[in-house]
């Protein structure tokens, strides 16, 4: 009788405890996806694991197929530079890009690190702060730092005096900073005029770039052509975080894409 009444409270408990693990599957889902996007978890495993992929990237080209790249103007030449959102090759690679350098989590530095990721920043001063030494860091693990401006004035439509203020002013301070001269220039909001390519020659930039494709808080927008990504695409991360998910939660859904489609990504920089 009192093993039978023990066993009556075992099997009670049982199913209680039982029902409360099963509280709420899409909960526990949706934990399981948070634990696959954070790094050093319990389960830290290969680097890719550890950022959410679920193979490794594919190693990028040593030797990049660039036909005639629209990337290498001539510095102080005559010409002016080329506009670019787009990258002819035949290489099954796109181009990650970032803008103003508001965003400064130490955790996006361990995973530009652990995946070799070759991303490009392009900084603004006014926005950057007193945050140059993110970007240090961010540099000694491979990134490349380029121009953006000093204030992320609209350009276009601006004198030639003001362009080439906004433009030189941040060659200088990159320069300072880094010691890097840079080659690349992304005007603010993506807006230009041919006053503002000269003002870029006139700087030393060689090549002005915009995007094709956008990683949004929710997926990929394009500006152009076809919706889905083709190799040598230039995709801009949005680095607003205030709404939806953070700048490493969007890099992993942009690489995830980047892999479905049977791409890689691939240093901008060695493509001009
Ligand atoms: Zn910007």
């Amino acid at each position: 009788m009192r093993t039978r009444g023990l066993l009556a409270v075992l099997l009670i408990l049982a199913t209680l405890t039982g029902c409360a693990q099963s509280v709420d599957p899409i909960e526990r889902l949706g934990k399981k996806a948070a634990e696959r996007v954070r790094p050093h978890g319990p389960d830290a495993g290969p680097p890719h694991r550890r950022w959410g992929l679920t193979a490794p990237l594919a190693p990028a080209p040593t030797r990049p197929s660039r036909p005639s790249g629209p990337l290498s103007g001539s510095p102080g030449g005559t010409a002016l530079p080329p506009v670019v959102d787009h990258v002819p090759t035949r290489d099954r690679v796109v181009f990650l890009t970032y803008d103003d350098g508001a965003e400064r989590d130490p955790r996006f530095v361990d995973m530009v690190r652990d995946l070799r990721l070759p991303v490009t920043m392009f900084l603004t001063d006014s926005v950057v702060g007193p945050g140059y030494g993110h970007f240090a860091r961010l540099r000694a693990v491979g990134a490349g730092l380029q121009n953006h401006t000093l204030d992320h004035a609209a350009l276009r439509g601006l004198p030639y005096t003001g362009q080439r203020a906004e433009i030189c002013g941040q060659q200088e301070k990159l320069h300072a900073r880094f010691g890097v001269r840079p080659r690349l220039f992304r005007p603010p909001y993506g807006t230009y005029d041919t006053t503002t390519l000269r003002a870029a020659a006139d700087c030393g930039i060689t090549a002005v770039v915009l995007w094709r494709a956008a990683m949004g808080p929710a997926d990929l927008t394009y500006t152009r052509g076809t919706h889905r990504l083709r190799p040598g695409d230039i995709i801009a991360v949005d680095p607003d975080e205030s709404l939806g998910p953070t700048l490493r939660e969007r890099t992993t859904r942009l690489l995830r894409r980047i892999q479905e489609q049977g791409l890689t990504v691939a240093r901008l920089e060695d493509y001009g």
